[in-house]
This record gives C-alpha cells, structure tokens and sequence, in this order.
C-alpha cells in the first residue's frame, strides 16, 4: 500500500447511444486534495463520475490512479485499487442493518483486526450510525441513509473517495454536517473528488473546481477564484 497516488482523467468521454454526455473531460486529482465538479441537471457529471468507476462504457485518453492504469479496470475491481465510490441516491440496502451495511462496504477485504478498527473508525466519524448499528438501513432518514453511504465506502479504506451529490435532498443542516465530514475527512489526508449541483458546498469543501457544462469543462479555477467570479455567483449560487 503506497500513499500518495494522483488521479489523472485525460480525455474521457462518455455516448449514450447517438447523445455525447460527457466530452473530452480531463483533470486530476493530486493526492490528498479534494477537486470539485460543480454543473446543472444533466451537466455530465454523474456519468463522468460512473464512466470514471467503469460503470458506464468510457473512452479514454488516459484513466491513471498514481502510475496504475485504471483504463481497463471493472468496477468491482476499484475498490482494490483504493477508490471508494458513493453514488448519488445513497443506495443503502434498506432491509439491512446498519451494521451489515457498513460490513458490505468491505466485501474486498478479510475479516480482521484492521476491518474492525475501520469499522470503529466510522462509528466515531458518524456516532449516529454506532447507535443505530442493529437498525434496519431503510428506517434512516435521509441524512442518516447519505453518512451510511460515505461510511460504507470507506469500509475499503480507500485513498480517494469518489462522491455523487452527498447534499442531494438534504436539509441546510444537515448539508452542513456533510461539509464537516469532508473537511475531516481530507485533514486525514484522503483525496477527494466531489461532483455537486451545491456550489456553495463544493467551493467550501474543495481547493479547486471544474464547471461542467453540457458535457464540457466550461471553467475551472481554484475554489475561491470560482466563489468571486460574476458569472459563477450568477449561475451557480443564485446571487
Ligand atoms: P444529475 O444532476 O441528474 O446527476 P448530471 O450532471 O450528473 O445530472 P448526467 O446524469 O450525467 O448529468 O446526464 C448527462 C446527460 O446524459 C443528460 O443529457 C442525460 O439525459 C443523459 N443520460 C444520462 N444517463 C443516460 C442513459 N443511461 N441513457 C441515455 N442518456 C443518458
């Protein structure tokens, strides 16, 4: 296990068919920094994050985690490489309980000592999930359900976590608590890569940012460049 890997996205491009989502995106994401996508509905950027995981057919130019070549890596097969994916709708297997939620988050590793300490290591990230351990995943709210998905994924131990719109349907509050967790979460040195409609959230969260439009990079700039820029507060946070 070496520390220290950056992401590299050269040229990925993603048809549906005969309708290009996403086209020649490229970025990177140094280790342990947290990049941003921000972009409207239907921007791209759910099928930029799925194409990059492999769960979408992809081009690529270049999909690189460190000096491996991800290009021609299944889904199943990220996490082994430590990448941790939360995808957007939470997708918590709601007739489990928490627990056995949190333990399928780390379906690629054995059983041990380490997988145990993880697992504390949720629990004092997200206290509310240790004491809702036994309870079914479906009876969360939807707070609850979105700390479920990122502790899941953090089961593997990834080095960088991939996150679909973690604030989707929340409350100001409990957007707030995700922003928390991120911040937490890239102080322990894990990279992030963060796709949002909340740029409000994104630039708080992130050092830099891509915006997405109609499956291109429209800008990108640090995060408190994009935060200042007239057309960004316009579009972007409505002001
Ligand atoms: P959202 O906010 O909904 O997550 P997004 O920015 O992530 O939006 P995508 O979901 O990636 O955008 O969609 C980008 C474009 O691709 C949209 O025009 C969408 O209609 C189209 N699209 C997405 N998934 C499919 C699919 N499975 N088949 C055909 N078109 C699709």
């Amino acid at each position: 296990a070496t520390t220290g890997r950056t992401l590299t996205v050269r040229g990925l491009t993603v048809h549906y068919g005969g309708v290009c989502a996403v086209r020649d995106l490229g970025f990177e994401v140094p280790a342990g920094d947290a990049i941003g996508v921000i972009g409207a509905n239907g921007a791209g950027k759910t099928s930029a994050l799925k194409a990059i995981m492999g769960l979408v057919p992809r081009r690529v130019g270049a999909l690189r985690f460190g000096d491996v070549d991800l290009s021609g890596v299944a889904a199943r097969d990220m996490v082994r490489h430590g990448i941790g994916y939360v995808p957007e709708g939470r997708h918590v297997f709601a007739g489990l309980p928490v627990d056995k939620n949190l333990l399928l988050g780390a379906y690629a590793r054995k059983w041990n000592a380490e997988t145990r300490a993880t697992l504390d290591q949720v629990y004092e990230l997200f206290p509310v999930l240790g004491e809702m351990r036994g309870r079914l995943a479906g009876a969360l709210s939807g707070g609850q359900q979105q700390m479920l998905a990122i502790g899941r994924a953090l089961m593997s131990r990834p080095r960088l976590l991939l996150l679909d719109e973690p604030s989707m349907g929340l409350s100001p509050k409990l957007v707030e608590d995700i922003l928390a967790v991120l911040l937490r979460l890239r102080a322990e040195g894990l990279s992030l890569l963060l796709v949002e409609q909340n740029a409000k959230l994104t630039f708080e969260a992130t050092s830099s940012c891509l915006v997405v439009e109609n499956g291109e990079v429209a800008m990108t700039g640090t995060s408190e460049r994009l935060r200042h820029d007239p057309r960004v507060r316009r579009i972007y946070l409505g002001l």
